[in-house]
């Protein structure tokens, strides 16, 4: 039986409420170098990924900058490559779909980006915006019938009505991000794959976005990928959280088992860094960055990929690559737990 099987039986997960099934992703790049721009090596982005998504669920998925968390966020909609492995999305093989065979699936798995400044056309009101989706995909009519589908979706990101004739450059950024919301959802999702959705906004923001996910969430029952680089602002949001480093899963878990008990030592550090809202415990912590820096998702260290970084690496974790297995309420990949 695969890692991917067994982690969710662990959680009571029947592969009927699975809507994503991740198995053994690989996404590869090639490196060209020298005169005649040779292929001089191989970046691993993302190598040997599994997890599963559940019905009406959000996977926080979290890590660094280029552990690969976005990456696997884009080869799920395939807008990159896969080199191999499997993604089944509502029971279908969809690994290698082309444009026309991802166009219907397009329409359930949608993409919440980053940039709110980026992702919005700004020569389009936010009707035309949130209504475009609609317009490709032929659904709600025309005309006043899908006004009020776009009307209806404004309300829902809570935007007000009167706003549908403005332009992107007329809001702010955290109301930028709710018109990219109500963008991804015309279309009725069943997964949102959300890329840092909140990283660009201020961090007085952050929160009442994070709070429309959630309430989306239970609204629509619609599940998410919500992708971040630190565990504070998936923390509210996530049922089960993955953590990732270059390229690989390292301990993914239920929220209230990693927050209680993180076991993998990369998950410690990371949470070492979340500040304590108490101005007096926070002072007193003993606040522990990372050592050194990510190293190159072209050369990663042999064995553990974290041992360069980590306090307790031990000379196995040099030699032998740690296997994602079984640990608690979750799965963690450390040769401490083998
Ligand atoms: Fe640290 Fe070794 Fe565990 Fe890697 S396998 S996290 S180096 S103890």
């Amino acid at each position: 039986m695969s890692d991917v099987l067994t982690h969710g039986e662990l959680h009571g997960a029947t592969e009927s409420n699975v809507i994503l099934d991740v198995q053994d992703l690989k996404v590869h790049f090639p490196v060209y170098g020298g005169l005649l721009q040779r292929e001089v090596g191989t970046v691993k982005a993302v190598d040997s990924v599994s997890f599963q998504v559940h019905e009406g669920e959000t996977l926080g998925l979290v890590g660094e900058s280029g552990c690969g968390k976005s990456t696997t966020g884009l080869a799920i909609l395939r807008m990159l490559p896969t080199t191999s492995g499997r993604i089944v999305f509502e029971g279908v093989d969809i690994t290698n779909y082309n444009r026309n065979q991802m166009r219907p699936i397009r329409r359930r798995i949608q993409m919440v980006y980053q940039d709110p400044f980026g992702s919005l056309d700004p020569r389009m009101t936010i009707g035309g915006i949130i209504g475009e989706p609609l317009e490709i995909h032929k659904l709600h009519g025309k005309g006043v019938e899908r006004r009020a589908r776009v009307m209806e979706l404004i309300e829902m990101v809570g935007l007000r009505h009167d706003m549908i004739d403005r332009y992107p450059h007329q809001f702010s950024g955290g109301q930028r991000q709710r018109i990219g919301i109500a963008r991804a959802l015309a279309v009725e999702p069943r997964l949102l794959i959300c890329d840092e959705p909140v990283s660009a906004l201020d961090v007085s923001i952050q929160a009442q976005v994070v709070n429309l996910f959630q309430e989306l969430q239970d609204r629509l029952g619609i599940s998410l990928i919500f992708v971040a680089h630190d565990l504070a602002v998936v923390r509210h949001v996530s049922q089960r959280i993955a953590v990732m480093y270059l390229g690989t899963i390292v301990e993914i878990s239920t929220r209230d088992e990693l927050y209680a008990n993180p076991k993998h030592p990369y998950t410690k550090a990371l949470m070492l860094a979340i500040p304590v809202p108490n101005p007096i415990v926070e002072a007193g912590r003993r606040h522990q960055t990372i050592q050194g820096e990510v190293p190159s998702a072209e050369r990663p260290p042999p064995g553990c990929r974290f041992h360069p970084r980590c306090p307790h690496a031990m000379p196995v974790c040099k030699e032998k690559t740690p296997k994602l297995l079984p640990e608690g309420d979750g799965m963690v990949a450390c040769h401490l737990f083998t």
